[in-house]
């Protein structure tokens, strides 16, 4: 297994696509459909002696254009098979239009957070100089399911469905010792899973080692996000995978104490949402401001999202009441650990 480390700065930047040389050549995710970026990818590819044309297989984490922008050009070369979530697929096929180029969608959302007039409009246009053309081409696709065995020939991807930053976001499990030209990676002293067999998993955005995946801007498709993605940062706890190879930068040697990290960083961010309304109803946009100060790009969406998934969590646990697009606290000092699930982790260092 090699990883291509591509260049790309859009998104959360530096994305990484792994290509296995099993029976089928199988790239795990692709890259953004931008020329440098697109060449970055033909290069690393051709470097290990692939072209696009010799792909039979493209696995995707999650229907985001980093990871799955070059899916249908690369099926349009060779004619892989595209692997994808069976709640993403409508976004790679082309069933559904991406959220930055539907208006309506936008509309929605965007009055939801209580998003004033200026940031509507900077957002929009930000999204109408990113262009369509990073979305690359549909893809023809084979929707997965959660727990369904992806057989690459000697090397076998297990679907572990962890929602959460997109609806239908997947790792996927393999037995390192079955890739051929990798070597297994001992981060919990090669023995993860109580001693038996090693596992490694391909995580895209579910995990990553330097920033907490967005939840709630990413794809506001997600119901209850926050609680999704805790449940899912839970469900990676548990597996205590012996390395997490991510969409983004480098590889990550503690997976499960990452997914802890990760989910006390909500917690976090939930007591200080929480402070923020202390001084009286807030909008999502204006505790997303609170918090993150002023936003741009990307952020714009990402900010007042995450805001968004915490107030939507504490509106259902019945810490705040909603009167059109502000919050009202209704308990000042709840038990915040008491929102969110708690891990083998969390046991253990309490
Ligand atoms: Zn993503
Ligand atoms: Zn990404």
């Amino acid at each position: 297994m090699k990883r291509i480390q591509l260049g790309n700065t859009v998104f959360e930047g530096e994305n990484d696509a792994y290509l296995i040389e099993a029976d089928r050549t199988t790239l795990v995710d692709t890259a953004v459909s931008i020329p440098a970026v697109r060449a970055d990818l033909r290069e690393g590819l051709s470097e290990l002696g692939v072209g696009f044309a010799d792909v039979d297989a493209v696995v995707l984490t999650h229907w985001h254009p980093d990871h799955a922008g070059l899916a249908g050009e690369i099926q349009t070369e060779g004619g892989a098979e595209v692997y994808v979530h069976e709640a993403d697929a409508p976004l790679v096929d082309g069933r559904e239009r991406p959220f930055a180029t539907n208006p309506a969608a936008q509309r929605e959302t965007f009055e939801r957070w209580g998003m004033p007039a200026a940031a509507r409009d900077r957002l929009t246009e930000f999204f109408e100089t990113e262009g369509t053309d990073i979305y690359g081409r549909d893809a023809e696709v084979t929707p997965i399911a959660d727990g369904e065995t992806i057989d690459l020939g000697g090397v076998k991807l297990e679907t572990v469905h962890l929602p959460g930053h997109t609806a239908g976001l997947c790792a996927f499990a393999f037995d390192p010792r079955t890739v051929p030209g990798h070597e297994p990676v001992s981060g919990n002293g090669g023995d993860g899973n109580g001693g038996e067999s090693p596992v490694e998993a391909f995580t895209g955005d579910a995990l990553l080692p330097r920033y907490t995946p967005n939840v709630g801007g990413a794809d506001v498709r997600v119901e209850e996000p926050l609680a999704a993605y805790a449940d899912s940062l839970v469900r990676i706890v548990d597996r205590d995978w012996d390395a997490a190879h991510p969409g983004h930068r480098e590889r990550i040697d503690e997976p499960s104490r990452r997914a802890a990290e990760i989910l006390d960083h909500h917690r976090d961010r939930t007591r200080r949402v929480i402070d923020v309304l202390e001084s009286g109803p807030a909008t999502a946009w204006e505790v997303s401001a609170a918090l993150f100060g002023d936003l741009e790009e990307i952020h714009t969406l990402h900010g007042p999202g995450e805001a968004f998934a915490h107030l939507d969590h504490l509106e259902r646990a019945g810490v705040l009441e909603r009167d059109g697009t502000a919050y009202r606290l209704l308990d000042p000092d709840p038990n915040v650990d008491d929102l969110f699930p708690t891990t083998a982790l969390d046991a253990a260092s309490t």
